[in-house]
């Protein structure tokens, strides 16, 4: 008997996790740490490459460490002190702040080193990992309701190595499938489309200076004429003669609909290559893209025993594109409140996830889609960035807020400044920023 059929005919899981990605690992970890039967789902087999800019935040290193991970992270990856900032003739170095809560580094580590690190401790901790295979469909799915996703009995997934097909039965369904999401629509989960979304694109590059202390981010990208175009360009180091080399842009960006990844990063690579020692002979093949759903644009994300977790969740912090933390920490979120629900026998004790989201992120997403919104636009962000990072503390301030390592117990400008722009966002409707700022237009 194979595994899969073997498991078809166990009892049902506690709880099933489609996408082995940082949301779903996380998930299956801590899921598992607590004696709940866990089975993760994923497609591919690791290591796996995945498309990423590979820097990991002091959110993320936090999360890692929780897990017991930052030791193998380390290992595997590259530790760096701060974020440099270059825009419109001027730039600044900001080393990460000193934290109660957060390290004072971060680490670039490649998806391809980091998720079977994530899904492997999981299975340690219990999880039954299934890798190489596929989530097709949900198993007995319950019909559509307005405001929630659908239920299911499991999930019905096919070995992608022999072929076969099985149901998976669980307690509770949670899907964690990241940017397309397919599950997750199944669900009956949308995307707000009048919230902004990215886009980005990443290669690998041979580089002397592969083990600089900093990530670079470029706030300005020029044509070859020197005009500034949509978008922003990073840099980042990975320690292991590599460097990670992206470019992103916001839907909110007017020329959104008109860009193309692979001309702006042609144009970035042409603007920072000399320094860096990018060129045809140093790439290590073509680079590769990928969307990024954020500002908790996806919804609804609870059914009767279902849950949305990471990019499924468009979890992705619109101010800094900034994902991987909030997929750990969003499957951490998750599996609280389904151990609450298996705890208590009580399903409805999954609205907890919806009110511990609302709380962790409700009011700074909101902020952080506003302020995409404005910066949006060009004759704004140029003011900004060529004013702000001449200016040393506004810019250190402005990247608590930007990275989310606000203090709870500071009263700094940082904290200040973001409870003002959260009662600005509280009294005006997400609209208002987009006719504030299309009033040029006419
Ligand atoms: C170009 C680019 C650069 C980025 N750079 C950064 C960065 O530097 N730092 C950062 O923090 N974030 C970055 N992000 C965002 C980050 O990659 C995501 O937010 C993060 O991966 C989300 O984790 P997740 O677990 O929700 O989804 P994913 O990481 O996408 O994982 C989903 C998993 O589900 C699996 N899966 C999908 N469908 C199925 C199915 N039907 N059955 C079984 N398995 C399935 C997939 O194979 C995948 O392994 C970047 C994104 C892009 C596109």
């Amino acid at each position: 008997m194979t595994e899969l059929s073997s498991l078809a005919s166990q009892p049902p899981f506690d709880v099933v996790i489609v996408g082995g990605g940082p949301s779903g690992s996380s998930c299956a970890y801590w899921l598992a740490n607590a004696g709940w039967s866990v089975c993760l789902i994923e497609k591919k087999s690791f290591p796996r490459e995945k498309t990423c800019g590979d820097g990991l935040t002091p959110r993320s290193v936090r999360q890692l460490a929780d897990m017991g991970l930052e030791t193998a992270v380390a290992a595997h990856g590259h530790k760096y002190h701060g974020l440099r900032a270059f825009g419109f003739g001027a730039s600044l170095e900001m080393q990460w702040p000193e934290h109660s809560n957060f390290p004072n580094y971060g680490y670039t580590i490649t998806r391809f080193n980091l998720d079977g690190l994530v899904a492997e401790h999981a299975r340690a901790a219990g999880a039954t990992v299934l890798t190489g295979t596929e989530a097709l469909e949900l198993l007995e799915p319950t019909n559509e309701t307005d405001g929630a996703l659908r239920g299911a009995a499991g999930v019905i997934v096919k070995d992608k190595t022999t072929g076969e097909s099985s149901p998976i039965r669980a307690r509770y369904v949670l899907v964690g499938d990241g940017q397309n999401s397919r599950i997750g629509r199944t669900l009956g989960a949308q995307r707000n489309r009048e919230w902004p979304m990215g886009m980005a694109l990443r290669g690998y590059y041979r580089s002397e200076r592969h083990d600089e202390p900093w990530i670079d981010s470029h706030l300005d990208i020029r044509d070859p004429k020197g005009d500034v175009v949509p978008g922003y360009g990073w840099i980042f180091p990975l320690g292991d003669g590599r460097v990670n080399v992206g470019v992103g842009l916001l839907s909110t960006d007017r020329a959104w609909k008109g860009v193309n990844t692979t001309k702006l990063q042609d144009y970035f690579v042409a603007q920072v290559g000399d320094e860096w020692g990018l060129n045809e002979e140093t790439s290590c093949g073509a680079p590769t893209g990928g969307r990024l759903p954020m500002g908790l644009a996806i919804g609804p994300r609870r059914g009767p025993n279902t849950l949305l977790i990471g990019d499924a969740a468009g979890t992705v912090n619109p101010f800094n594109g900034e994902g991987i933390s909030y997929g750990y920490e969003t499957g951490r979120l998750a599996a609280a409140a389904v151990g609450a629900a298996l705890a208590d026998n009580d399903p409805s004790q999954l609205r907890l996830y919806d009110e511990t989201m609302e709380s962790a992120y409700g009011d700074y997403y909101k902020v952080a889609r506003a302020f995409v919104r404005i910066i949006s636009e060009p004759e704004i962000l140029a003011v900004c960035v060529g004013a702000g990072l001449r200016v040393k503390p506004l810019m250190r301030e402005l990247l608590l807020i930007m990275a989310n390592l606000m203090h709870n117990d500071r009263q700094g400008p940082a904290e200040l400044g973001y409870r003002a722009l959260v009662k600005l966002a509280d009294a005006l409707p997400e609209r208002a920023f987009d006719i504030l700022t299309r009033e040029s237009d006419n």
